[in-house]
């Protein structure tokens, strides 16, 4: 099939229409990258965490299995990813709950029809979703999302000399994406403790994000269950566009190649908390991966492995050191853990009270 590029399109529509908004920009872009070939690993555009090691999504199992044993074994019980790309990290977790007697259905929510094929190959009886709407209401839920929020669509709002305007993708006539100004006033969408700034301030919001916690935590509160959000972003609200695009492991101009590109900005940690908490989930805490990851044990579990393949010993504790180095994914990437309302602490996390 000889198919229009989202970059053919995009000309077309803003020629007939105006300008988009970032968000159309991105959400679409990301739709169409997501359908394409590999993507993931090595040979792709950018490596994620569940690539790297085994390690990773074990862990995960092993924080959930725990969940659910102090959190009374209920059974039916519901694994759920959002986003599993390639299924290592849902094949991982899987086989890690299993040596503790959990073995949950496996729900996979994935847009991209390609990559469901991918992922039935590591999880081959997994039942996929369009979006949590149709995963089961009864029994509790085990949610792991990791860089998935990352990839929704985010709003941009900048601060002109005329005040708030989304911000929005225009063509110039070398059929070059450039970020314009809205002319639509958009004060009103802007926090009134916020609305005095410097012109070319720029607040980012993630509606994708927010509405994907919100869900999720409808469902803790009504169903039980468990959530690990884990995504690279910050813990405290700021300013500013973290928009980024990667392209064969290198970042390049997130307007360059629509819907060829990993689109991806930060999210916002302070806000999904927030959002979590309003809907009345237990939030368990917000910590960096590289501590996370360290207090579940992934020295003691890349000891075990090392142990049992001397040979590849350094690759271990190389993979070990990707995820947890500070320099590396350590800090940049956070863990947030929810849980249902009666359910307990969750490992790892420090003491909240
Ligand atoms: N969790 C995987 C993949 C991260 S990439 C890993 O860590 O390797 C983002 C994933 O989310 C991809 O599987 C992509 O197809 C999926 N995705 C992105 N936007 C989505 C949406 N709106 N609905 C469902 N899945 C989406």
């Amino acid at each position: 099939m000889n198919e229009a590029s989202q970059a053919e399109i995009f000309r077309r529509l803003i020629a007939a229409t105006g300008p988009i908004s970032l968000m159309q920009f991105m959400g679409e872009s990301n739709a169409r990258y997501y359908s394409r070939e590999e993507v993931f690993g090595e040979g792709g555009d950018f490596v994620t965490a569940p690539d790297i090691s085994q390690m990773f999504g074990e862990l995960i199992g092993l924080w959930l299995a725990d969940m659910w044993i102090k959190g009374g074994r209920t059974e039916p019980v519901h694994f759920v990813e959002l986003g599993p790309g390639r299924g290592f990290l849902a094949r991982d977790a899987l086989r890690a709950m299993k040596r503790y007697g959990l073995e949950p259905r496996a729900h996979l929510v994935e847009g991209s029809v390609r990559l469901r094929d991918v992922q039935l190959e590591q999880v081959p009886d997994a039942i996929h979703h369009h979006d949590l709407a149709s995963v089961p209401r009864t029994g509790p839920i085990l949610l792991v999302a990791n860089e998935f929020l990352d990839a929704l669509p985010v709003r941009q709002l900048v601060m002109t000399d005329q005040g708030w305007r989304e911000v929005m993708v225009d063509v110039d006539g070398d059929g070059r994406f450039f970020p314009v100004a809205g002319r639509q006033p958009m004060d009103a969408a802007v926090p009134e403790n916020r609305r005095k700034a410097q012109v070319g301030t720029i607040i980012e919001t993630c509606p994708g994000a927010a509405a994907t916690l919100f869900e999720v935590t409808g469902r803790l509160t009504a169903q039980g269950g468990a959530a690990l959000f884990i995504d690279y972003g910050h813990a405290s609200p700021r300013t500013g566009s973290t928009l980024q695009a990667l392209r064969q492991h290198r970042k390049v101009d997130p307007f360059a190649h629509p819907g060829e590109a990993d689109l991806t900005a930060h999210v916002d940690f302070d806000q999904a908390r927030q959002v979590a908490l309003a809907g009345g989930a237990r939030w368990l805490g917000t910590t960096t991966q590289g501590e996370w990851l360290t207090a579940l044990g992934i020295d003691q579990r890349a000891e075990a492995l090392a142990a049992f393949a001397p040979q590849h010993r350094a690759a271990l504790m190389a993979a070990r050191d990707r995820l947890v180095d500070p320099a590396q994914m350590g800090e940049l990437f956070k863990v947030m853990g929810l849980a249902a309302p009666e359910w307990p602490d969750g490992a790892g996390f420090p003491p909240q009270r």
